[in-house]
């Protein structure tokens, strides 16, 4: 598998879960990749050395994805470092969870940070890298589209946002010939949202394969989307959650 030779990945949040994943799945198919993080410099420092021992290149920044300088110079040092931008990865998120009564307006601000401001904000310096070819892949939720309990009313909005901002930069970027879409999970075991934890069982009785997903699954997907062979899929948001909200 080296479909994504010659290209180079930008993955925001990518340390961890989901993200780390996807790093791994895009340098194993043949990208080089930048992968950020905010806090966990080593878990960053781990997944770099791995993918490396593998053969592949790759790249640690910390940059929090709350603070758009941060972004924007993390994407200056990925094309100082590699040469060129061709795939934007939108992973980092954050999930507060607490009934509306009790939401603390800071978690608000925090959730539109880094699941929505951050995206609007490496989606547009990407864009000034992004040839023909270039991809914007964004990490969503099923929770946009079906959010079965309660607390989880910020967390769904901010996924929703993305539904929209994938149609709008998609007809931005489109006659450029980049490719803009929205990955949506459903539950996946990361430190998020683990197998084991108190929601698990609630969880997988909603479905309609009743296991959680692998971060491995979503990277597949999201390998797919980088492809050339997904060059006529934009503005689209694609549900892989076992059938969450089905
Ligand atoms: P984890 O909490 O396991 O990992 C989150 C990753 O994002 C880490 O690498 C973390 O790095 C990074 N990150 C978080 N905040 C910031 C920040 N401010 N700046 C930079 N990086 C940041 O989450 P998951 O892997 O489970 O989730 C990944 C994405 O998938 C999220 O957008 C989440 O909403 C979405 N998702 C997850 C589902 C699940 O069931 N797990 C289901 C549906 C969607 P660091 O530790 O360094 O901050």
């Amino acid at each position: 598998p080296t479909s994504l030779h010659g290209k180079v990945a930008f993955i925001q949040g990518g340390s961890r879960g989901i993200g780390a994943a996807i790093a791994q799945r895009l340098a194993r198919d043949g990208a080089a990749v930048a992968l950020t993080y905010s806090q966990s410099a080593q878990a960053a420092e781990a997944l770099v050395s791995a993918i490396e021992a593998a053969g592949g290149r790759a790249v640690a920044i910390k940059a929090d994805s709350a603070n758009a300088e941060a972004i924007q110079g993390a994407i200056s040092q990925t094309v100082e470092t590699f040469g060129r931008l061709d795939i934007l990865v939108n992973n980092a998120g954050v999930l507060a969870i607490a009934p509306i009564e009790e939401f603390n307006l800071d978690d608000l601000d925090r959730t539109l940070a880094i699941n929505v401001r951050s995206v609007v904000v490496a989606s547009q310096a990407a864009a000034r890298h992004l040839g023909d070819g270039g991809r914007i892949i964004n990490i969503g939720s099923t929770n946009a589209e079906r959010m079965p309990f309660g607390g989880g009313a910020v967390y769904a909005m901010s996924k929703s946002a993305l539904v929209g901002l994938t149609k709008g930069l998609a007809r931005d970027l489109g006659p450029r010939g980049i490719t803009v879409n929205n990955v949506q999970p459903g539950p996946v075991d990361t430190e998020m949202n683990p197998d084991s934890g108190e929601f698990a069982d609630a969880l997988k009785q909603l479905m309609a394969l009743p296991r959680y997903g692998k971060a491995e699954e979503i990277a597949a997907f999201v390998s797919f989307l980088a492809s050339a062979e997904a060059g006529y899929i934009t503005g689209a948001s694609h549900l892989i959650d076992g059938g969450f909200s089905a």
